[in-house]
């Protein structure tokens, strides 16, 4: 399954920190892609960045027009689940969720558009007391994956061999030596 992360109403002067950390989210957690709704060129850098030194795929990129991707998404043949507190229990909606070929997993910050209550094939929530989107999205893909997730390879040039006592850490140099 293509997982995609839409991040709405990303505001660079505040949420830079929280935003950063639903592109880390997305990326450990299985996603393929963050999609950011609006411009913000450093924080998108500094994802690239993360991605560049502890592998993977993941990509992030600025869109201009949130409800155009939205609707391309679906146009080819994509589903979208938008988090959001007052919507269906995740428990209720994650094992037809799991069906989707390419799914669109939309995390608001303060208050989302109206349209993406419509525009969502489900309205999840995880639990209904207001959280973090950071919170919203772990969980969720965690339950998507039904915890696969955490196992996956990524094949960095940074890599952590786990210990129970020691900070341990193999950094590889490439064939050009950097
Ligand atoms: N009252 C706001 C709303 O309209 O949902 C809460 C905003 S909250 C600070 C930012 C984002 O966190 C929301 O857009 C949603 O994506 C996510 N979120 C917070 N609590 C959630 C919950 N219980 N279930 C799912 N998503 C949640």
């Amino acid at each position: 399954m293509r997982v995609a992360v839409l991040r709405l109403g990303h505001r660079p002067e505040r949420d830079k920190r929280i935003t950063t950390h639903v592109g880390l989210v997305a990326r450990a957690f299985g996603a393929d892609e963050m999609l950011l709704a609006g411009r913000d060129d450093k924080l998108v850098a500094g994802l690239e960045d993360v991605a560049e030194r502890w592998g993977g795929d993941f990509r992030v990129r600025s869109v201009s027009s949130w409800k155009g991707e939205a609707r391309r998404w679906k146009e080819a043949g994509g589903k979208i689940a938008h988090l959001t507190m007052y919507g269906t229990p995740l428990s209720e909606t994650i094992g037809e969720i799991r069906k989707s070929e390419a799914l669109m997993v939309v995390v608001g910050a303060e208050k989302v558009p109206a349209e993406i209550y419509e525009m969502a094939d489900w309205n999840v929530g995880v639990g209904n007391q207001p959280h973090s989107e950071v919170a919203a999205l772990a969980v969720f893909l965690d339950r998507l994956w039904e915890g696969e997730e955490l196992e996956k390879e990524f094949e960095g040039k940074i890599e952590v061999v786990p210990s129970p006592r020691y900070k341990t850490v193999i950094e590889r140099r490439g064939e050009d030596g950097v």
